[in-house]
């Protein structure tokens, strides 16, 4: 899977940063993208970077404030323009699927091709038994989601030295071991496990939206591969951020310190703050989580 940030400034646009969205790139079981969130402008970035508009499966809203979600009707009406054929599906917070509506109708416009919209509540809310996806609720000033998308656990390779000493021979069965957890062959229960060589564990990646410290643990989050947090303020506005149901820097190294994460991005940050600001704000940060990066537009990280 790949990551690629499209824009990672809170509010308003600067001219080296646009508002908020995320690319996953998957490609299993096929190639295909999901947004996280559609700031204003998300179309252009996606023509500045090589995402196809027409492979965008799915886009995940955390919430409905502005900076996450003006891009998307201009976007989904692009997609019309680019004949795509495909479902597209989009998960948001309640209000999302009137919000949709009432834009296409009061611009006249349309779309040509299937759309799904759900109004998701906390919990599972995809699993095509190659990745799942659940949200969850975040601490902002309106409702807003947080995404937890993992790869499920696979089976090793097969072990077949032991399975030759237990007289099974290479051949299709091989691969029914391989696709089972148990299976009769010649008339006895096999567990097939006993001929796995262990458990290839799935990547968890964690997209959070906006919000203020979570002070309530989130499972799951151990240990996961990638953390990527909000860092709206400098720590020096501390009381401005968490009242406007926002984050700091350090705020956002102490999450994905107390966590064990392996990896910290930070992003939607201030549009106030220059270049040599956010390498104060980052330096900040790598004091309490050494492995914290933070995102600019098009930067891609492989996970
Ligand atoms: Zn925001
Ligand atoms: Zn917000």
């Amino acid at each position: 899977m790949l990551i690629k940030f499209l824009g990672t400034s809170a509010g308003c646009p600067t001219l080296k940063r646009n508002v908020t969205s995320i690319a996953l790139i998957i490609n299993n079981p096929s190639y295909e993208i999901w947004l996280f969130d559609c700031g204003e402008a998300t179309q252009h970035q996606i023509l500045k970077s090589y995402i196809k508009i027409t492979k965008i499966r799915k886009i995940f809203i955390t919430h409905l404030h502005g900076d996450h979600i003006l891009g998307l009707i201009g976007l989904l009406t692009t997609i019309s323009i680019n004949k795509s054929n495909n479902l597209l599906e989009i998960y948001g917070c309640k209000g999302i699927k009137e919000y949709i509506e009432f834009s296409l109708k009061f611009t006249n416009s349309y779309i040509n091709y299937p759309i799904k919209i759900y109004e998701i509540s906390e919990g599972e809310i995809f699993n095509n038994g190659i990745l799942k996806v659940k949200c969850f609720s975040l601490n902002h000033n309106i409702k807003c989601y947080g995404y937890y998308i993992k790869e499920l656990d696979k089976k090793g390779s097969l072990n077949v030295d032991k399975l030759k000493l237990d007289g099974i021979l290479p051949g299709p069965v091989y691969k029914i071991i391989k696709n089972n957890n148990s299976i009769i062959l010649n008339g006895k229960k096999v567990n097939c496990y006993k001929y796995i060589n262990g458990i290839i564990k799935g990547k968890k990646i964690f997209i959070f939206g906006d919000t203020s410290p979570m002070k309530l643990y989130i499972k799951n989050l151990f240990k996961s591969d990638l953390l990527i947090h909000e860092a709206t303020l400098h720590h020096k506005y501390k009381n401005i951020a968490n009242l406007r149901g926002h984050s700091t820097n350090i705020q956002a190294a102490y999450i994905a310190k107390k966590y064990c994460v392996k990896k910290l991005i930070i992003t939607h940050l201030s549009a106030r703050y220059n270049y040599k600001d956010l390498r104060n704000i980052l330096d900040n940060c790598i004091k309490i989580f050494p492995n914290t990066i933070i995102a600019h537009d098009f930067y891609s990280i492989k996970i």
